[in-house]
Formats: structure tokens, C-alpha cells, sequence
């Protein structure tokens, strides 16, 4: 199928020409006839499947006819959990819309100057992007008027309801007129999120794109197995020297821990800056300017901040801690490979992290092997598989020199509950085993090969 195949307006096949885009991704393939045809629909489809385009050409080709109702009000209304994707989500309004006259998009976030979006709210608006609690706070004080309201889209959906703001969807929801189309996007359609379908949504078409594993088939996942916090840091820090690394986001559990690491890693050379929600919008902005620009190599991220980030640079994911939710972990890992490109997701455990990590790879469907740096090996090998035997270690050769420092010139370069049981048996057994290196000698790459994930065999 082709996007002419699709009976948008001629407007926007132009500006999807503009975008590079030959064939429509299987979610736009899907929604996009049920959403010209005036259908309610809930999707499963995860960021990097071209789901905001799927929702925003028929949004946009809903424009491109005038409402016959009088109003300065949007006429479609998205709703995302973070700043960072309704920021997003306008850029791509933008940029789809660009062909056709007079497209106003406006994005209402927390954290930003009331006065400025009073007076954003005052104009007419055609394309509202919010995150719910804000939008609130101006639908309370009677500043938007939504008597034109067309389509209502709730963006990562899932996410919404895990951060707590499903109350404010539902709010948001009453306070618009009834004979609007209703579109959720969510990673998984599981019980909850139908839930939510369907009180909000009518008769929608339900539609199911690609799996976990499919969707992470170009990102290549290896394992760490860490003995500690310096041990973390001095793995990182190798990793991070990496010339094949153009440009990496590395997740923290923690806000603190995002700063903390940050400013190491800037101490040790690196370009380095933190993201996460404490920071201020101006901050946030300006960081993610300088990521898409290049002139940031090393992303330190909280997940909810890093959600929905789309930067084609971004070779490596690195999970210095890992998620505490399944399902963060597949948010992450597809901040990389994005548009088509294959990726890097480095994942560091510890002996304690091993439910989480079979609860990871459970999600996935897929293991994930682990690598060792020579001379950087963990003492203890934390787990054996279930058979109670070894995990595959490819050896990795460690990069000789270590005088290359990144300086800014270079920078172009859910919950899964399920309690796991048969868990712990296996993993006390393979703490009592070490892990020697002599595993890893007779491995070592002999012949310079720059990249410090060479393999030997
Ligand atoms: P999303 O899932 O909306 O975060 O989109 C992921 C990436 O895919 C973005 O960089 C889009 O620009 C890109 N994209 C969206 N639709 C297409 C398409 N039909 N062909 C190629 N790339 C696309």
C-alpha cells in the first residue's frame, strides 16, 4: 500500500513526500482508513512504530475542511503523560500540517509560565497537545472552549494510567461534547487500559500491531553483570569510549543518580547532561535541543523523562539501572533504532537485579546475552539460567587505549506482577559460583579492533 492509496488530502501527501516517507508503517496502514471513516479506535502500537503520524494525518485531513461550528476552541485535542511527547507530537502536527493554510498548534505543558498559555489559549487554536494536569488547570479556570472539538487522542494511554492520570483523562473527557471521535494508543491492551476503552470510547475498532520481540528485532540487547557502583561506573565509563557510540542515553533509577551521574561523566571528559522531571522546562528544552543538534553525546535519563524521545542519532541505550517495570524496559530500549536503524541496548545487573531481569526477559520473549569487558570481568557470575547452566559470555575486547576523551567538538558525532518463584533456587546457586577469568582469556581480540563489542567467534 501506498500513502496515496490512503485518501488523505492532497496537502499532507505533499508534506509526507517532504518527510522521506515511501510506504505507510502497518499502524498507519491500519488506523488511518478507520479514522476517515469516523471510527473510534484502540491501538496497541509503542513509540518508533509511526503512531503519531497514524492519528495526525487524519487529524490534519479533518482541518483541511473548515468546522462549521464558530468557535476559537481546538478542534482536536491530544493528550500525552509527558512534556517531552506532546512536545513531539506538536512538531510532528507542524510538520504534517505545514501545506495546509493557517494550521495552529499549541501545546499546554506543566511547568511552563501560565500567562504565555492564557494568552495561546485566547487565539484560535486548531491542535491542543497537553498533558493532563495543566489542561485541567485551565479547563477549571474556563479558558478553553471545546464546543468544536473533533478527535480526542490519548497518547500513550497506559502510561497515563500508571503515572496516575487517568482521573484527569476521564475529567478532561466529561468536559468535552460527546459527538467527538476517540482514538488510545497504548504499548499493550491489557485488562486496565480496556478498561478505560471502554468507558471513554465507542464501538472502537481494535488494532494490534507487532509484538515485543518484533519491535525490537534491529536492537541488539547484551548484559553486564556488575559487582557494584564502581564497578557500574568504570563499565560505563569504557562504554562510553566507544568510537561507534555516536550518541547514548543512560537511565537512572533516580532523579538524584541522573545529576549525580551526569556530573561524573562530564568530570571524566564526557559530554554529558541530565533529564528528568525535576528540571525546569526552559532546562528539559534546551537539553533535548542540544541531543537532536548533536552537540550532546551522553543523555542521563529518568524513564518518565526520556519517554517518547525520537533521535535518529542515538546509537546505545544503556540501562545503568535497570527498570523496575517490564515494560520500561521495551520504552527504552526503543529510544534506539529508531526510523529503520539498528541500535545498541546495554543493560548492567547485579545479583539482585535478577528478577527483575527475568521478568524482563519473560516480557520480551527474548534473552539476553551477556558480554564481558576483559579486565573490567564482574568477580561473581550472578545467575544460571533455568536448566542450571552457564548464560552464553561472548568476550569482548577491551579498548587499549584510553586517552581518547569526548570533548564538545566530537559530539557529532508495568506492572508486570507475577511473582517469580522458580527464580530464586537458580540464582543462589550461581552466586556461589565465581566467575573466572580465565573464562574470558583465551578470547581476547589480538588485533585493535576499535570496537570494544568485537566478538571472537
Ligand atoms: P513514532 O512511532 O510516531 O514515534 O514515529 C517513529 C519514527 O518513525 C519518527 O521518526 C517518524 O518520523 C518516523 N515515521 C513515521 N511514519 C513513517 C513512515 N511511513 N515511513 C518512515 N518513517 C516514518
Amino acid at each position: 500500500m501506498s500513502f496515496e492509496n490512503l485518501n488523505l488530502h492532497p496537502h499532507i501527501l505533499k508534506a509526507i513526500v517532504d518527510s522521506g516517507y515511501t510506504t505507510p508503517t502497518p499502524i498507519q496502514e491500519q488506523a488511518i482508513p478507520e479514522l476517515l471513516a469516523g471510527h473510534d479506535i484502540m491501538a496497541s502500537a509503542q513509540t518508533g512504530t509511526g503512531k503519531t503520524a497514524a492519528f495526525m494525518l487524519p487529524a490534519l485531513h479533518r482541518l483541511a475542511t473548515p468546522s462549521k461550528t464558530h468557535s476559537r476552541g481546538p478542534r482536536i485535542l491530544v493528550l500525552t503523560p509527558t512534556r517531552e511527547l506532546a512536545l513531539q507530537v506538536s512538531d510532528a502536527a507542524t510538520k504534517y500540517g505545514k501545506y495546509l493554510p493557517r494550521i495552529k498548534v499549541v501545546s499546554i505543558l506543566g511547568g511552563m509560565p501560565y500567562p504565555l498559555q492564557n494568552k495561546l489559549l485566547s487565539q484560535p487554536v486548531d491542535i491542543l497537545v497537553a498533558t493532563p494536569g495543566r489542561l485541567i488547570d485551565h479547563i477549571q479556570r474556563g479558558r478553553i472552549n471545546f464546543s468544536r472539538l473533533e478527535m480526542l487522542v490519548l497518547d500513550e494511554a497506559d502510561r497515563m494510567l500508571d503515572m496516575g492520570f487517568i482521573d484527569d483523562v476521564e475529567k478532561i473527557a466529561s468536559a468535552i461534547p460527546t459527538d467527538h471521535q476517540t482514538l488510545l494508543f497504548s504499548a499493550t491492551l491489557d485488562s486496565n487500559i480496556t478498561k478505560v476503552a471502554a468507558r471513554l470510547l465507542k464501538s472502537p475498532k481494535r488494532i494490534q500491531i507487532a509484538t515485543q520481540q518484533a519491535k525490537l528485532d534491529n536492537i541488539e540487547q547484551r548484559l553486564h553483570y556488575v559487582d557494584d557502583l564502581s564497578h557500574k561506573n568504570r563499565l560505563l565509563d569504557h562504554l562510553l569510549r566507544d568510537m561507534e557510540l555516536k550518541q547514548a542515553i543512560v537511565f537512572t533509577a533516580t532523579k538524584r543518580d541522573a545529576d549525580t551521574l551526569a556530573d561524573n561523566l562530564s568530570a571524566q571528559g564526557h559530554v554529558a547532561s541530565a533529564l528528568h522531571g525535576d528540571m525546569n522546562q526552559r532546562e528539559r528544552t534546551r537539553t533535548l535541543t542540544n541531543l537532536r543538534h548533536g552537540k550532546l553525546r551522553v543523555l542521563v535519563a529518568t524513564d518518565v523523562a526520556a519517554r517518547g524521545i525520537d533521535v535518529v542519532g542515538i546509537t546505545h541505550v544503556i540501562n545503568f539501572d535497570l527498570p523496575k517495570f517490564a515494560e520500561d524496559y521495551v520504552h527504552r530500549i526503543g529510544r534506539t533504532g529508531r526510523a529503520g536503524a539498528s541500535g545498541i541496548a546495554v543493560s548492567f545487573a547485579s545479583g539482585k537485579d535478577s528478577i527483575h531481569l527475568k521478568k524482563i526477559e519473560r516480557f520480551t520473549g527474548h534473552r539476553i546475552v551477556s558480554h564481558v569487558v576483559p579486565g573490567l570481568e564482574p568477580r561473581h557470575k550472578p545467575r544460571f539460567d533455568s536448566t542450571n547452566t552457564p548464560r552464553a559470555t561472548p568476550s569482548i575486547a577491551r579498548k587499549r587505549s584510553r586517552s581518547h576523551s569526548w570533548s564538545n567538538n566530537d559530539s557529532n558525532g508495568r506492572s508486570f506482577s507475577g511473582a517469580n518463584g522458580n527464580h530464586s533456587n537458580s540464582s543462589s546457586n550461581s552466586r556461589s559460583r565465581s566467575f573466572s577469568n580465565d573464562d574470558n582469556r583465551g578470547n581476547l581480540i589480538k588485533n585493535g579492533n576499535s570496537s570494544p563489542y568485537a566478538r571472537t567467534k
